[in-house]
């Protein structure tokens, strides 16, 4: 029996109708930017696999790093313990975040990462005695799948069944190009009129990611950031996906002029071989939970925070990331995907095309309205796949994130491709 059909038997698969998808694709290799499938198929996995995979599947340097510290010590409990691969992640994490983070708290995932952002912003002002307790947030954007982290996220299809059940977050319209002074105008309004309430900011900075790749100017986020942190309120960058290199520098906020409070990190973090997450936080969030009081403490952890070779992959990942190799490649990723933005540029196929540091985005123009579950999302998802490429479609919302490992071939081959794909819409119509 093929793999395929065994796993159709038992497995139930994430983010997926289970009664009409086609069969998963059972993947037995992987090898820099391509995958293997059961019957010797190979696509180029130009979303990363979610988001996560930057320097190409079973890179050998990470195996490697992997390997040895499996062999020496592969987990221990990290409350009372501590081990040196979370040392010195934490060492390099810093000086390479902006420079007022000081403390590096581990968890799973970027759910996770998200969820201890939050309680460590409530419990920031209960643990002072505080009531602060309202969370503003972002419309379309997306902070992962835990109750915590969907009740900051917009209310979508995801969340529907769960609203109910999901903790009021104050929503702000997107400043996109053009909006920004609306969304400005709100944020004052609200400042204004419930100040003494508002506990915390979270946003994904310059680009949504599962909401449609929708991005965002630095300078308006700026401004949106300064005006927060001038209410005393804690500011929470979630750098989840833009974290590593996405956005043309190491994290997105490195485009601000305004430092977050708080920075949540997973995705690309460990080069896309283990699950970790990472919340970071600055001086004042972290001594506001030093107390005599034990009831002042962040009780939060899981059985596998700080896992050591998830540790010791995010080291071997960072020394890859930080190579010369590495950022010329970033850099060249993002002009040839400029190149490709110019050559699309009036379409007929397209609504929009954007680009930001390695990831660039178009929203293909249909008869339906730009969404989630819009039908051309299939049609697209299966024409890539049969012409060797792994592309995930938004809805309409057409994107590509490639693993930096990525040569001008095989991005020009996804362009090319992604070229005709347009051509014949336009044709067929
Ligand atoms: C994917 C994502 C999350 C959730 O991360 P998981 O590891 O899937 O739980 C949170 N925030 C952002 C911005 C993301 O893109």
């Amino acid at each position: 029996m093929s793999l395929s059909s065994r796993d159709k038997k038992v497995i139930w698969h994430p983010y997926t109708q289970m009664k009409t998808a086609a069969d998963s694709i059972a993947i037995v290799k992987g090898e820099g930017v391509y995958l293997y499938d059961e019957y010797g198929n190979k696509y180029i996995d130009a979303v990363s696999s979610w988001w996560v995979n930057i320097h190409g599947h079973s890179h050998p340097y990470i195996a490697k790093k992997v390997a040895e510290q499996a062999c020496n010590l592969e987990h221990v409990i990290f409350a009372g313990f501590t081990h040196e691969p979370a040392i010195e992640l934490a060492e390099r994490l810093l000086p390479l975040l902006p420079c007022n983070q000081s403390k590096i708290f581990y968890s799973d995932d970027g759910s996770t990462a998200v969820e201890v952002a939050i309680k460590m912003a409530l419990q920031y002002w209960s643990n002072q005695g505080i009531n602060k307790t309202k969370i503003l947030a972002f419309e379309h954007s997306y902070h992962g799948d835990t109750f915590g982290s969907m009740s900051v996220s917009a209310r979508s299809s995801f969340t529907a069944p769960f609203n109910d059940f999901l903790f009021d977050v104050i929503h702000l319209p997107l400043p996109t190009k053009g909006k920004e002074m609306n969304t400005i105008a709100i944020l004052d309004n609200l400042l204004d009129n419930h100040l003494d309430s508002f506990a915390a900011f979270i946003f994904e900075p310059l680009i949504l990611g599962a909401g449609g790749m929708l991005m965002v100017e630095p300078e308006v986020l700026d401004v949106l950031i300064n005006k927060c942190q001038d209410a005393g309120i804690i500011t929470i960058a979630d750098e989840v996906m833009t974290g590593f290199g996405r956005t043309g520098k190491l994290f997105a906020c490195n485009h601000l002029s305004n430092h977050p409070d708080i920075f949540c990190l997973s995705k690309g973090i460990t080069g896309g071989t283990m699950a970790l997450g990472v919340t970071s936080c600055n001086e004042k969030i972290h001594d506001a939970f030093l107390s005599d009081d034990k009831a002042k403490t962040l009780f939060h952890g899981h059985s596998f925070t700080a896992n050591p070779i998830a540790c010791a992959a995010a080291n071997a990942s960072l020394d890859l990331l930080l190579n010369d190799t590495t950022q010329s490649n970033m850099i060249h990723i993002n002009k040839q995907q400029l190149m490709f933005m110019d050559r699309m540029k009036g379409h007929a196929a397209l609504e929009d095309c954007r680009c930001i540091g390695t990831i660039l985005a178009m929203d293909i123009r249909t008869s339906e309205k730009t969404s989630y579950f819009n039908s051309l999302r299939d049609e697209m998802y299966s024409y890539f796949l049969n012409k060797g490429i792994l592309l995930r479609p938004l809805g309409n919302t057409l994107y590509i994130m490639p693993p930096y490992c990525i040569t001008d071939e095989e991005l020009q081959y996804i362009h090319d491709c992604i070229f005709a794909f347009c051509d014949d819409l336009i044709d067929n119509k």
